[in-house]
């Protein structure tokens, strides 16, 4: 059966230029990059190419860059690196869990958490970030781009604030570095986290940049490696992976990749947006552009009167894997609360599925997805006991 990957903000396939770097350090190269040895050396060497590579994705400096396991310790790092009972911290209400989570956390051990709201398009406006400061307020921290929808947030603004107010600030980007151009000097941010998966580098990867300066405890402790801010052998198959995706990934822009890509997805969703009562969750103004409101690959829509889940497997049947937002959490299917902070109705936001592609989408492939989930929305619906019942007209409001 032919199979369709639309799911690139779950994960993304290696790309074969990546695993053909990683190969020899799973056998030739494997010493520990701390030996003095050869062997040592040698892996020591890769390791500092590596950093060079995600120093250059990122316009940041190579000795800024902490290598860890992903997006969630990169995160998780920059957080309880920096906050301590006491403090406040600036957070939105659409950030991953990784953040969320962190922040919770935080708020049981004696700190104090904002979460800024969205507007209906699911973008933070700063005279919110700037009007939730407090004297304690120790740390911004907000994503770049989300994860469910692919909107990119005014970071510059936020930075400035962040700045003039010389405060910690710390961007999620696990969602745009690889999708979109990053520039940790423009963005003027202390702290980015980046994930090695979301951009065709192995799972289990990712990196921290922390701005020179920044006075981070370790939340791991052990060996001094990571100049001490990251203990534990590194992973170096897996850095000089991302190293290799990070320059793939600038090649592509300056080939215009992004915008192919956006080419593509705007191509489903305007032919998606033609069935009765679809609409996206998120902005569609500037759409072709890559660094305009969302992210090039993403596209997250509505479709009334059915279930996502039950469309997510019913495309899955049929070879096409998309994904919802949806969280199951003690046998209930929650709604999204990236969907449900944008003002989604919970039935919208079930309603809704995630179609993200990926480095290797073909025009082929957006023909495939076309081809079913016009017939399957439309199958699903004389399923559905509320379709007939459904405003159609309100829920294109939000489009
Ligand atoms: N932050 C965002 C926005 C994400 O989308 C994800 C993964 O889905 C993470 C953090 C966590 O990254 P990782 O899977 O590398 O731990």
């Amino acid at each position: 059966m032919r199979r369709v990957y639309f799911d690139n903000n779950a994960t993304t396939p290696l790309l074969p230029e990546v695993f053909e770097a990683m190969r020899p350090y799973f056998v030739e190269h494997f010493g520990n990059a701390s030996s003095i040895h050869h062997h040592g050396q040698e892996t020591r060497a890769a390791v500092e190419r590596a950093r060079e590579s995600v120093a250059n994705l990122l316009g940041a400096r190579a000795a800024d860059i902490v290598f860890t396991s992903g997006g969630t310790e990169a995160d998780n790092l920059a957080i309880f690196g920096l906050v301590h009972p006491g403090d406040h911290v600036i957070t939105s209400t659409i950030e991953h869990e990784a953040v969320l989570k962190s922040c919770k956390r935080l708020q049981e051990t004696g700190c104090e958490i904002t979460c800024v709201p969205v507007n209906g398009q699911g973008l933070i406006d700063p005279a919110d970030v700037k009007r939730a400061l407090r004297p304690n307020t120790k740390l911004i921290t907000i994503m770049m781009a989300n994860n469910e929808t692919g909107m990119i947030q005014p970071l510059a603004e936020i930075g400035k604030i962040a700045a003039d107010s010389d405060i910690y600030f710390h961007t999620d980007a696990v969602q745009a570095a690889g999708k979109i151009p990053i520039d940790v000097d423009e963005i003027g941010c202390d702290l980015l986290s980046i994930s090695g998966h979301k951009f065709h580098a192995p799972q289990g990867v990712g990196a921290l940049f922390v701005r020179k300066g920044t006075k981070l405890q370790p939340l791991l402790y052990g060996g001094s490696h990571e100049r001490s801010r990251r203990a534990g052998t590194e992973n170096v198959a897996g850095i000089v992976g991302l190293g290799k995706a990070a320059e793939l990934a600038l090649a592509a822009f300056d080939r215009g990749d992004d915008k192919k890509i956006a080419v593509m997805r705007d191509r489903l969703e305007r032919e998606l947006l033609k069935l009765d009562a679809v609409g996206v969750n998120g902005a569609i103004a500037n759409r072709s552009q890559s660094s305009g409101f969302r992210t090039p690959n993403t596209a997250n829509l509505h479709f009334d009167g059915i279930e996502g889940e039950a469309l997510v497997i019913a495309l899955d049947l049929k070879g096409l894997a998309v994904s919802t937002g949806a969280a199951c959490s003690s046998g209930a299917i929650e709604p999204s609360h990236v969907l449900t902070a944008m003002g989604l109705s919970p039935e919208q936001a079930r309603g809704s599925i995630r179609i993200s592609l990926g480095k290797q989408t073909t025009e082929d492939d957006v023909d495939f997805a076309l081809s079913l989930i016009p017939e399957t929305v439309a199958r699903l619906r004389e399923l559905s006991p509320t379709w007939n019942t459904a405003p159609s007209s309100e829920l294109r409001a939000t489009s």
